[in-house]
């Protein structure tokens, strides 16, 4: 039996609140888009029910049931979800449909597990245990087990409905991406920050990303890497902005008047006051960035504090206490690692020098960008960027 719906189960939506209509709201936005992506003309519509979410199918979507399923894995915000037959909440015919949804299953136990959530179905959930349970025994020859079942089979009761299913997917959790606001994350084409960007996301942020490339210093490559990067993040948020800051005017200036065991953390002051720039144009309430305590000179307790001093904007460092094999795992798991490990040229290992300062003091980075046109270096960056879109 093909199932024409799918039930969708919220992770921590469920308890908001007041809020909760607005979570739901996003979460099925975000399913819809998600599949008009994925699997264009597969829904005939998505409705609420009772703390669920419910995808109903249409044939299309029916036959592209291995897809959908792969797709709703990637939707923050989702607990679990189950492809579900429809059913009246009739004993004769729920037998029949969970006779026929187990015939198709291998297994020798099995058990009912019957629910009903305001439903106004006559019988009770464990009258409906012991009836179906009775048939399955008796016409698939299979024993029940409560405790240990090979098979379960959902009966869910909701109002006027009933669903069917013995298969529960687990969800990736997290809330529905664009519900906690907007954020520019600093995506470089490394390992670091495209798993930064998929945390923030699953907790509802929604990404700006901004990368600094240092053309002509750079290949054209290190560009398409980010642009191939962006679209496999996008399969979490669906819809993705890419802002593209030439950043080479202002390392030429750094590289001229300032000490080169500085350039490092001056980069980043730049690139942090052009990214706080961006995030006030776009609305962005905060910025993103891939930073591990102590990982690499840049990234000491001194040179994090001293670079976060050019802004006011919060900095959130998801990775931050994060070991290099615990982001590689996950960046594995989440399909940017195979792209972020292809060879490219990140502006900032451009002329570093073999010492770079790793306790930088404020007053003397003050000192080295007394000779920098800061105002004028960012307005310029800001006005030369370039915005890419990705998703439908
Ligand atoms: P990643 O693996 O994300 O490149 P990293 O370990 O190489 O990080 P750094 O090179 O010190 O660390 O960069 C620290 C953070 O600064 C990055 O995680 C990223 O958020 C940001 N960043 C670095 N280079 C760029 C860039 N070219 N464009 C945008 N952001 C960048
Ligand atoms: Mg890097």
């Amino acid at each position: 039996m093909k199932p024409s719906h799918i039930l969708c189960h919220y992770a921590e939506i469920g308890l908001k609140g007041q809020n909760r209509i607005f979570f739901e709201n996003k979460l099925k936005s975000n399913l819809k888009t998600c599949l008009k992506n994925n699997c264009p003309e597969s829904i005939d519509s998505i409705k609420h029910l009772r703390g669920r979410l419910i995808i109903s199918l249409t044939e299309k979507g029916r036959d592209s049931l291995s897809t959908i399923i792969e797709s709703l894995k990637n939707v923050f915000g989702l607990a679990y979800f189950a492809p579900a037959v429809k059913s009246d909440p009739d004993l004769d015919i729920l037998t029949k449909k969970a006779v026929a949804l187990l015939s198709e299953l291998d297994f020798e136990t099995f058990r009912i597990t019957t629910r009903k959530t305001y439903s106004n179905a006559e019988f009770s959930s464990q009258k409906a245990n012991e009836v179906i349970g009775a048939a399955v025994v008796e016409q698939l020859n299979k024993r029940v087990n409560l405790n240990y079942p090979e098979a379960n089979c959902h009966v869910d009761l909701i109002q006027s409905r009933a669903f069917l299913y013995t298969q529960k997917i687990p969800g990736p959790g997290g809330l529905p991406v664009s519900s906690s606001g907007k954020v520019v994350v600093m995506l470089s084409g490394g390992i670091d920050s495209p798993v930064a960007a998929y945390y923030i996301m699953k907790r509802g942020a929604r990404c700006v990303f901004v990368h600094f490339h240092a053309l002509p210093h750079v290949s054209p490559a290190s560009i398409e890497k980010v642009r191939s990067m962006v679209t496999a993040l996008n399969k979490y948020q669906f819809r993705s902005k890419l802002i593209l800051v030439p950043f080479a005017p202002i390392q030429n200036e750094i590289l001229v008047q300032a000490d080169p065991r500085y350039r490092v953390v001056l980069y980043r002051r730049f690139m942090l006051r052009i990214s706080a720039e961006i995030a006030q144009r776009e609305g962005a309430k905060a910025i993103i960035t891939g930073e591990s305590l102590g990982q690499v000179a840049s990234q000491t307790l001194e040179n994090i504090g001293v670079v976060g001093r050019v802004t006011t904007l919060p900095i959130l460092r998801p990775l931050i206490g994060s070991d290099k094999q615990e982001i590689i795992a996950r960046a594995r798991e989440i399909g940017t690692y195979d792209i972020s490990i292809l060879p490219h040229q990140d502006c900032c290992t451009l002329y570093v020098p073999r010492h770079p300062i790793t306790k930088a003091r404020l007053q003397d980075v003050e000192f080295c960008e007394e000779n920098l046109a800061i105002p004028d270096l960012v307005e310029q960056a800001v006005n030369n960027i370039e915005v890419e879109f990705f998703g439908p």
